[in-house]
């Protein structure tokens, strides 16, 4: 039995850890501002005696009365609709404060600490798929820049104390994630299809709708990002963590319509600034050193999607 700490942990991704933690029965620590994330997402684990719960913003220094062995960094507002505009700044103190309170807490602790950045390290990426040694192309000034060059500097900030401090650090970037807990007001594209979908709203599709994306099952994900915190003394990554399946968003608004036996419209609209127009992991590092590849395809994880807003919505 582990104690582990999860931030960010009533949000999409970070529910479905706790959960996944606390069955195979570790003692989970989750912390969490509720900006994006509910206590509902982990409604199942509440009561359960080896969960707890600390409201908290990482951006403030944290201390906690146990000895804890894994940290998880899952903490950040991550869709353009939430960490854009007035949240802009505060995206920023969460990638950069934030991640240098956890990692204090990690060092006092002498404990392992998991960042979960992000494909959109790579903006609009130059090359195609993206290998985790390609630098990217971000634009620093951008509408998106706030989550992007955060998450850059986040990582910049974790290999300075693994190589300055000696922190036992591990890396993965994730790439486009869906399921069950999804915020149905996020803005994401396969909730926003979903949500359309069921009440037979318009389906809307930003831009000309070739611009791709390759969609990972979150049951998937957790599993690569648990065996990427339990992999080799001295593998840190960065690691990219997605499905390469890769779809127009004009395939993935067809499939939810055909798939919800829908009889929303497809309507067009501006695509916002900086929408990167291709995006797909090249997985083969996982591969080797995780032993994990996605084992489920698109189809198949979105009927629980869809299942789950159709109680959800
Ligand atoms: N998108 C869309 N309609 C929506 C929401 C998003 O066409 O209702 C597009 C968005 O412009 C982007 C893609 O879907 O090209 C993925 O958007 P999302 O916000 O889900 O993820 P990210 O852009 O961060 O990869």
């Amino acid at each position: 039995m582990k104690t582990i700490l999860i931030a960010g942990g009533t949000g999409f991704i970070g529910s479905h850890l706790c959960k996944r933690l606390v069955d195979e029965g570790n003692r989970v620590i989750c912390v969490d501002n509720n900006y994006t994330g509910t206590l509902k997402n982990v409604a199942p684990i509440i009561d359960n005696p080896n969960f707890k719960f600390i409201e908290h913003d990482i951006v403030n220094p944290l201390d906690i009365d146990e000895k804890i062995d894994q940290i998880y960094n899952l903490a950040t507002p991550a869709s353009p609709v939430h960490y854009q505009g007035k949240a802009a700044l505060f995206t920023i103190k969460t990638c950069v404060h934030g991640v240098f309170n956890l990692l204090e807490l990690a060092k006092k602790n002498n404990a392992r600490i998991l960042q979960t950045s992000t494909s959109e390290v790579y903006g609009e990426p130059l090359e195609h798929p993206q290998t985790e040694s390609y630098r990217g192309n971000v634009n620093p000034i951008g509408i998106r820049a706030c989550y992007d060059e955060g998450k850059r500097l986040g990582e910049t900030i974790f290999f300075e104390y693994h190589r300055g401090e000696g922190v036992d650090i591990k890396v993965v970037r994730i790439f486009n994630t869906y399921g069950a807990n999804m915020n149905p007001e996020d803005g994401r594209v396969v909730s926003n299809f979903i949500c359309q979908a069921l009440k037979g709203e318009d389906i809307t599709i930003y831009g000309d709708g070739t611009q791709t994306r390759s969609f990972c099952y979150v049951d998937d994900l957790v599993e690569v990002i648990i065996r990427m915190m339990n992999s080799r003394d001295g593998f840190t990554g960065p690691v990219n963590i997605g499905n390469p399946g890769e779809f127009t968003m004009i395939e993935l608004a067809e499939k939810v319509i055909e798939m919800t036996g829908s009889s929303s419209k497809i309507v067009f609209m501006p695509l916002p600034a900086d929408d990167p127009t291709q995006r797909r992991p090249d997985i083969s590092l996982a591969k080797k050193e995780l032993g994990w590849e996605p084992l489920i395809p698109l189809n198949e994880g979105l009927v629980k999607t869809i299942n789950y807003f159709k109680g959800a919505i």
